[in-house]
């Protein structure tokens, strides 16, 4: 298939391109390099540096690719951030959709992958959590990928040919198994890059976000799925989609670690000392967040490979020791 890559640049979208190109689909990558990184992608991927709000060159390179299917990644995503930016996410992650998917109309394509996140169900009443379940996002982060969600059924509804996946990610981690490409993010907010940095003495030390939860050691729990794992469930949603699809699915390995498992697994994994300072909660951090996704499991054969926090530990520190300072080393 003809793929166009959003948000190529980026971590995940990084990863994305490298296995669809492996599975011989040929991509084209749309990144503004706001957050992204040139040398993430790789040279196999056409790239053209656009902003999504410019919705005419969008359609125009969708045409010219002969496109079809769009990969959806290209957003803000932090949550703090989000918070105090509110309109700078609604602005990003709802109008850049919009004008996407203007686009894609203009050009007439219609399959959609889109990035979305656990995040849209805010605080959820229990783990695992199933995609049924009530969605009550806590950021404007989360509200804006809902709202992309919101969008996307209606735009299925007045068009019967349409069809997308919004797949519900948990925490993504890890790089690719070859080492060839990792996390790099400015700044870096996300637990286990935080760790390892610590591990190789580019950062003091890492604090861990409160001590007094009501789970078994009082740290949160967190579901890490390896980023690799998460791409291919992408390629399966995206072959698996026929005219009409309108499908929601959880993406996680089912099965939660606490912030001191996570050191403990960094801390095998490295053999170093990590540094550590207790801290208070961060607020909006729910104790305990899993999947439950047995939905594409069922649905379409999806089977995370990595299903042990050290293994994941390891590819994220593989990358992280050859490239101490990312993509900018
Ligand atoms: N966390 C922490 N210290 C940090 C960063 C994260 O204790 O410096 C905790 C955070 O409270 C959460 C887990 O690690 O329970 C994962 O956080 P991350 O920011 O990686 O992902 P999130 O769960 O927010 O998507």
């Amino acid at each position: 298939m003809n793929v166009l890559v959003t948000g190529g640049a980026g971590y995940i979208g990084s990863h994305a391109v490298k296995q669809l190109v492996g599975a011989g689909h040929r991509v084209v990558v749309v990144d503004n390099l706001f957050r992204g990184h040139r040398g993430a992608v790789i040279p196999e991927a056409a790239f053209h540096e656009l902003a999504l709000r410019d919705t005419e060159p969008l359609a125009r390179v969708l045409a010219e690719h002969e496109i079809d299917c769009v990969m959806h990644f290209a957003a803000l995503a932090y949550v703090g951030e989000s918070v105090d930016k509110p309109l700078e996410y609604y602005e990003n992650n709802v109008s850049g959709a919009v004008s996407l998917l203007r686009a894609m109309r203009l050009a007439g394509v219609r399959r959609f992958v889109f990035s979305s996140t656990c995040a849209t169900y805010g605080q959820p009443e229990r783990s695992p959590v199933v995609e049924t379940m009530r969605q009550e996002p806590l950021s404007p982060y989360g509200w804006s990928k809902w709202c992309v969600e919101r969008i996307l059924k209606d735009t299925a509804s007045a068009d019967p040919q349409f069809a997308f996946v919004a797949l519900r990610y948990f925490n993504v981690a890890g790089a690719a198994a070859d080492g060839s490409l990792g996390e790099d993010h400015r700044p870096e907010t996300h637990l286990i890059p935080l760790i390892l940095q610590a591990a190789l003495g580019t950062r003091e030390n890492i604090t861990v976000f409160g001590t007094d939860y009501p789970t078994a050691d009082g740290t949160c729990i967190r579901d890490y799925i390896h980023v690799e794992d998460l791409c291919a469930a992408h390629i399966l949603a995206m072959e698996a989609l026929e005219p009409g699809d309108t499908r929601f699915y959880n993406l996680g390995i089912g099965r939660g670690y606490s912030v001191r498992e996570v050191l403990d697994s960094a801390r095998r994994v490295t053999g170093r000392e990590i540094a550590v300072e207790y801290g208070p909660r961060r607020p909006g951090d729910p104790a305990e967040l899993y999947a439950d996704s047995t939905r594409i499991q069922r649905d379409l054969g999806w089977q995370p490979r990595y299903t042990e926090i050290d293994s994941i530990v390891a590819t994220a520190w593989n990358w992280l020791k050859h490239h101490p300072d990312g993509y900018a080393g």
